[in-house]
């Protein structure tokens, strides 16, 4: 009997393996393939993984360049978070040759009202960056006992961004959505019990001023028999954003308590109406019901304009992925050229302003105007479709854009 071939990694004959392949100067086992791929993923997993070097690291003014390619205006907000991430990166690699002077986070809160910009900006910037980065909702969180999400939750997404390596997440970003929406409401009557105001504030204030906290790995609510993982939230960058309905009146009042005395009317004359959130500050987070300590967690305070009609017209076009170039794509993909009249986008535009839709509200009118065109184009023979102002009008005319206002 001929000698038998041998894997030349295990060394196994080929009647020990499952499958033996022939190579030019050896053979190699089917379960040695299967054990080296496994090496090939963890070793492509740490290096291309959420590693962060002193080259690959984006100077803030290349993360704002790029922020303003999806973002359209917001300039002020884009420094702030541009710095803040930049200082973030520089943290973690100050962490690993470990210096003597200790740069701390700053965690960021931005304030606008909805649909200006705050979530598109955090999911930009994910998309720059090379650390785990999560979303979370605050509205669903509530002090532990009761009905809703345990606050260390917000973790857990996190962990499962990064692949549940813990490492990788402590270094990781979490943006908060409607921070707002769980100030005291103290003021409230109604509300005999504030569940979830100001315990779920000082469960969050754990995590934003940076401790070890147990973390259910699946979410939700923590279970007896759960493993829990540790976190350290140390060095986990937070940026909480709201829209703090109401504020503008809380601010208006402490500058016009400030403006006593004979330069009243000048300093009054100076405030612009239209745009009361750019002088927010700390004092009125704290009016509106969040308490100091995370406040003082959140000392990088900045705003969002209010869209007006010269930003929505460039949001429905200009942004890389705008409303109106997901569009044309999407006709492109049936062979057919899709234009839009400038009077057309202008009267989006319009529309959009007249039912208080703001910049949400400019894909529904689009989708709208857009739908019986979507239905019938793929089976028509055309290469070219050219929207005007008279066909929207035609199709808006029809629909009940008020429908919109709740979605
Ligand atoms: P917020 O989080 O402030 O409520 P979003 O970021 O979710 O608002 O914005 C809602 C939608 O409106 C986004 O998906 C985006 O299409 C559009 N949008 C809002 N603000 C801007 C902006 N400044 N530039 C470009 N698009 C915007």
């Amino acid at each position: 009997m001929g000698k038998l071939n041998t894997c030349s990694f295990c060394g196994r004959s080929e009647k020990d393996v499952p499958l033996l392949i022939s190579g030019i100067n050896g053979f190699i086992c089917s379960d040695c393939v299967g054990a080296a791929q496994e090496i090939v993923n963890e070793n492509i997993k740490h290096k291309s993984g959420f590693d962060v070097d002193a080259n690959s690291l984006p100077k803030p003014a290349e993360i704002k360049d790029f922020l303003d390619k999806y973002v359209i205006g917001q300039d002020e907000a884009k420094k702030f978070l541009s710095v803040a991430v930049y200082n973030h990166y520089k943290r973690i690699l100050q962490k690993k040759q470990d210096d003597e002077v200790e740069i701390e986070k700053s965690n960021i809160i931005l304030v606008g009202s909805t649909g200006t910009g705050k979530t598109l900006l955090a999911k930009t910037i994910a998309k720059k960056i090379n650390v785990p980065f999560t979303i979370v909702d605050a509205t669903v969180l509530t002090e532990a006992g009761y009905v809703g999400e345990d606050i260390e939750s917000i973790l857990t997404r996190l962990l499962q961004v990064a692949d549940y390596n813990v490492e990788a997440a402590e270094r990781g970003i979490v943006f908060i959505d409607e921070i707002d929406k769980i100030a005291r409401k103290g003021d409230n009557p109604s509300i005999t019990r504030d569940v979830s105001g100001e315990g779920v504030q000082q469960g969050l204030l754990k995590l934003l001023e940076g401790s070890v906290v147990l973390v259910p790995p699946q979410g939700g609510r923590k279970h007896p028999d759960q493993k829990m993982i540790a976190v350290n939230t140390q060095n986990i960058l937070f940026i909480c954003g709201g829209a703090f309905d109401g504020i503008e009146k809380k601010i208006a009042a402490r500058l016009n308590t400030r403006t006593v005395g004979y330069t009243a009317a000048q300093k009054s004359a100076e405030v612009d109406k239209n745009n009361m959130l750019q002088y927010v500050s700390p004092q009125d987070l704290k009016s509106f019901g969040l308490i100091p300590e995370i406040i003082g967690r959140l000392p990088i305070l900045t705003y969002l304009k209010p869209l007006d009609r010269d930003a929505l017209r460039k949001i429905l076009t200009e942004p890389k992925n705008s409303i109106i170039r997901q569009y044309v794509k999407l006709f492109q993909m049936d062979n057919v050229e899709l234009t839009f009249d400038d009077e057309t986008l202008d009267f989006i535009v319009d529309k959009s302003i007249e039912y208080k839709l703001g910049a949400r509200g400019l894909r529904s009118i689009v989708e709208t105007i857009m739908m019986d065109a979507m239905f019938s184009t793929p089976s028509e023979k055309v290469d070219h479709l050219n929207i005007t102002l008279a066909y929207a009008q035609e199709k808006i005319g029809k629909a009940n854009l008020n429908r919109l206002k709740n979605e």
